[in-house]
């Protein structure tokens, strides 16, 4: 795979910047497009001022090279895991014994943000919530990065998100991008893979997602009634959701309701009899309130979300109604790491997966990496050393039950921060190792390179600005998303998939030296696919 390593073609200081300029431009004018940051001492809620501006989201210069077989591969294996998933969120037991609060090795337990939804949860289906709408939606993203290992090169999964899964329709718009750069500029003739159309692969994310949310909303069988976005206030990220809502008007005349939890607290009721999710318009009290079809999350995902028992409150109110959640409580556990971990476990996919056909089974494992729980490296005589994690630390990553990024420990981390725990009374080490999961380190081919384009933050010097133009070199790795949807449930007591598709993908591209990703947390870059 010589095309990685020779990666990127040189291109001159004037080519790069024209390059820059096009892209940035592209970027502006078609909603590849953020919020800019906060006006310091401007508090955060302003952002729910009228925008006023917008920056390029971070740009990757080039697409990145990545191999055919294996981008087939993820697109392949979209469906089985869209299947597997929605199997997990129909497994009471199952998510009772690992993301609970009541059971030995109950993740809820010990993480209390896992424990308050794994509550809500129950109390929500002891009250027959599920019996009143019984359909889940699942918008996914399974996260790979390319593995190497005996000079060869597999695709291996990060995480698989059952909520919040963002960026498609910039990924999207960053193929378009990229697509516009080979037509028109050629790049420059830097490289004869930069001109063979076949290589960029078709990216229809927006409208597959859209597609997701206009089937659940059609089972729900309310024509006019709306799809509630539930949203953060100080989101940034704000025209990636807004395509999604602009598409499902102008596709399918579905309107789109969007409030964040707090509004919501106020806006939303639940009729005591249909059990109708009904939201109020603050800005026209005399009409009617409006029915929702579908609740699609973009917040909740985080305990930060959750600032007061009362939103808790709130997010499970949203849960008691008859509408559609994309994700359902149970779906949103269904995403913990712990599963993740718990599924690489003997006879596991077998118990989701029997009417799968054994070599689907073993290619969907061969995307594994090793993984085990924390709680499983305990050594005897209640001396918590953790001794297999710290002989091979510098090959390990530790995940706590959390999304967004920013939350793990990596190789040289781990040593202190397991010091951290020792350092707890011993009766409570051995529940806190509970929360993690330790995972193989995926190894990442080396010496791939690309230019990375973000926009200078307000307040940069003349030389930082000047520094960036052309994008800023980098030896880079890049992490494949594959998108798919899934509408499921149990329907007159059987559990059952009313539709499921593979969707469209996403590529987040970082420099080396990080060891998160995330574009929002400002480690990444978008970018696309160029097959090799
Ligand atoms: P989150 O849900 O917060 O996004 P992830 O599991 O995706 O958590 O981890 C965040 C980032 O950490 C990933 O985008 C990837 O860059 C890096 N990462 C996670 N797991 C591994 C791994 N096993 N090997 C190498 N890098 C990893
Ligand atoms: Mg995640
Ligand atoms: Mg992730």
């Amino acid at each position: 795979m010589s095309a990685l390593s020779s990666w990127p073609p040189t291109l001159t200081a004037s080519q790069r910047e024209e390059l820059h300029k096009s892209a940035t431009t592209w970027a502006l004018s078609r909603g590849l497009c953020y919020l800019p940051p906060p006006i310091p001492d401007v508090p955060s809620t302003s952002l729910i001022l009228p925008p006023a501006a917008a920056i390029h989201a971070p740009l990757s210069l080039l697409p990145t090279p990545f191999p055919r077989s294996l981008f087939l591969s993820s697109q392949r294996l979209q469906s089985v895991y869209n299947v597997l998933y929605s199997r997990v969120a129909t497994d009471t037991e199952f998510l009772d014994r690992y993301m609970g609060c009541e059971s030995e090795e109950g993740v809820g337990k010990v993480d209390s943000f896992t424990g308050k939804l794994w509550e809500g949860w129950k109390s929500v289906r002891e009250e027959g919530g599920y019996d009143r709408q019984p359909l889940h939606l699942g918008l996914f993203r399974s996260d790979y990065l390319l593995h190497t290992s005996n000079n060869s090169y597999s695709l291996k999964q990060v995480e698989f998100n059952t909520i919040s899964s963002s960026f498609g329709p910039l990924s999207e718009r960053v193929a378009a991008l990229h697509r516009y750069l080979a037509a028109s500029t050629s790049y420059y003739d830097s490289s004869p893979l930069l001109n063979d159309k076949n290589r960029f692969p078709h990216n229809e994310t927006t409208k597959g997602l859209v597609e997701g949310l206009a089937t659940a909303h059609k089972a729900y069988g309310v024509p006019n009634a709306h799809i509630l976005f539930v949203v953060q206030p100080s989101e940034r990220n704000v025209f990636d959701q807004r395509w999604l809502e602009y598409e499902l008007f102008e596709s399918h005349s579905i309107k789109v309701t969007r409030r964040t939890l707090d509004e919501l607290a106020t806006d939303a009721k639940v009729d005591p009899t249909s059990h109708s999710l009904l939201i109020s318009n603050p800005t026209s009290p005399n009409s009617p309130p409006i029915e929702i079809s579908t609740i699609y999350f973009r917040a909740c995902y985080t305990p930060t979300d959750f600032p007061t028992p009362s939103h808790y409150d709130t997010r499970f109110l949203l849960e008691r109604s008859r509408a559609i959640k994309c994700p359902s409580l149970p779906l949103q556990l269904a995403g913990g790491k712990k599963v993740q971990e718990v599924l690489t476990r003997p006879g596991v996919l077998e118990h989701f997966l029997p009417d799968v056909d054994q070599n689907v089974l073993t290619e969907l494992r061969g995307t594994f990496m090793g993984m085990y729980s924390l709680d499983l490296d305990i050594s005897d005589g209640g001396n918590t050393t953790f001794p297999k994690t710290r002989a091979k630390h510098l090959g390990l990553v530790l995940k706590p039950q959390r999304e967004g990024g920013g939350n793990n420990v990596y190789k040289e981390d781990i040593p202190a921060f397991l010091d951290s725990l020792s350092a707890s009374s011993s009766s409570t080490i051995h529940s806190e190792s509970k929360a993690w999961i330790a995972m193989d380190l995926i190894q990442t081919p080396p010496g791939v390179g690309g230019y990375l384009i973000r926009s200078p933050p307000p307040g940069s010097s003349k030389e930082e600005i000047e520094a960036g133009r052309g994008g800023a070199q980098a030896e880079i790795i890049s992490e494949l998303g594959i998108f798919g949807y899934s509408l499921f449930g149990v329907v007159d007591g059987r559990k059952k998939i009313e539709v499921e598709k593979t969707i469209g993908w996403l590529v987040r591209t970082k420099g080396k030296e990080s060891n998160e990703g995330g574009v929002a947390t400002g480690f990444s870059v978008l970018d696309s696919l160029l097959l090799v």
